[in-house]
């Protein structure tokens, strides 16, 4: 049975940045204001993320990796909008299937933290919770991910050849480059660092209070930066979970970010994107703003964009598989339509002036 519950857990945490992406929204989810990632062997050896959020209490300590157990879930009809992108409650419960996971954790008030260790869905018992010392917040410490999935172990490390140290250098960087994405997304609420265990020099740090751009700064260089012009787009009514998928007037949208302008000429292209709080991917959007750009400036550069988008729930679809970040979402050629407009039209407005 352990052996069905490891290649779930496998579908769910695919490689050391899909169970750092799980952490850093459940530090988010805790409200912390920072938010400190320490990574060993690309993430295989080591992930770590301390948050100051609001810690775990001793009596849900049981509950953490049990498999649906979700402390979020308030109300049966949140389940539908709740649902959408995620696999509630089902982060933690797979990587303890497929790695060592402990927790140091303390509530605010606590007289101390509590620390305990999982395996396959529950809390090794003994040794159970014990009591320790820290400081308000969690401490999330994931090792030895897929030392018993011999065939994804074998497929991350390759050995001690070079192959092996070339992948090691890409999981890294997918797990910093993943990290970098929430640290745009989550300023200026959340100061990040990113870390590899036992170099002095984070790979970055930025403060609570410093704003995206700063961030972007931070991580992509004063160039790109200087050439970012914001971008906001605002359609309908204001997205909230009431509003159902066919609600009148729709598709309903908000967005907001920054984009490079004509003028950009790095090489660094992406589209880093997040719906309703979570980074995804959206193929016919990135395609339709390259489209933009290559319509004013044929054989141009490659965007940098940044878009912070927020739909009605319900009215993102799960047409696709959960654990892909790749997302459909209704009126999704109208919503791709009405950003690629607004984004020629900043475009133009800042090469006129
Ligand atoms: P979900 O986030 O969908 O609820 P997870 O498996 O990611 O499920 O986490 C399970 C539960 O563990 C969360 O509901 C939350 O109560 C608790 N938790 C996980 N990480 C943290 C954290 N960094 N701070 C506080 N609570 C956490
Ligand atoms: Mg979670």
């Amino acid at each position: 049975e352990a052996v069905v519950h490891r290649i779930a857990a496998g579908e769910v945490i695919q490689r050391p940045a899909s169970a750092l992406k799980e952490m850093l929204e459940n530090s988010i989810d805790a409200g912390a204001s920072r938010v400190s990632v320490t990574v060993k062997e690309g993430g295989l050896r080591l992930l770590q993320v301390a948050d100051d959020g609001s810690g775990v209490a001793r009596s849900d300590l049981p509950l953490l990796c049990v498999r649906h157990a979700t402390s979020k879930l308030r109300a049966y009809e949140d389940l539908e909008t709740i649902a959408t992108l995620g696999f509630r409650g089902e982060a933690l419960a797979s990587i303890s299937f497929v790695a060592h996971l402990s927790v140091t954790t303390m509530t605010r008030g606590a007289q101390h933290a509590w620390r305990a260790s999982y395996q396959d869905g529950a809390l090794l018992d003994p040794p159970g919770a014990k009591p320790c010392a820290g400081v308000p917040g969690t401490v999330l410490t994931v090792e030895d991910l897929f030392f018993n999935v011999p065939t994804r172990r074998k497929a991350f490390r390759a050995g001690g050849s070079e192959e092996g140290a070339l992948i090691l250098d890409l999981l890294q960087a997918r797990v910093f480059g993943g990290g970098t994405r929430y640290a745009v997304w989550a300023a200026p609420r959340v100061g990040f660092t990113l870390r590899r265990q036992g170099e002095s020099r984070a790979d970055l740090a930025t403060s609570p209070g410093a704003s995206r751009l700063d961030v972007v700064r931070a991580i992509h260089g004063p160039d790109l930066a200087a050439c970012l012009l914001p971008l906001a787009v605002s359609r309908g009514l204001e997205p909230t979970a009431d509003l159902p998928a066919d609600a009148p007037g729709g598709p309903h949208l908000r967005a907001e970010g920054f984009v490079t302008s004509l003028a950009w000429t790095g090489r660094r292209g992406a589209l880093v994107l997040f719906i309703n709080g979570r980074c995804v991917e959206c193929g016919p959007l990135k395609r339709g703003a390259e489209a933009v750009y290559a319509s004013l400036l044929p054989k141009g550069p490659k965007p940098w964009m940044f878009l912070d988008v927020a739909l009605p729930p319900r009215q993102v679809e799960v047409n696709v598989h959960p654990t892909k970040r790749e997302v459909g979402f209704l009126g999704q050629d109208e919503i791709v339509d009405a950003i690629c407009r607004e984004l020629e039209a900043t475009l133009l407005a800042a090469m006129s002036s």
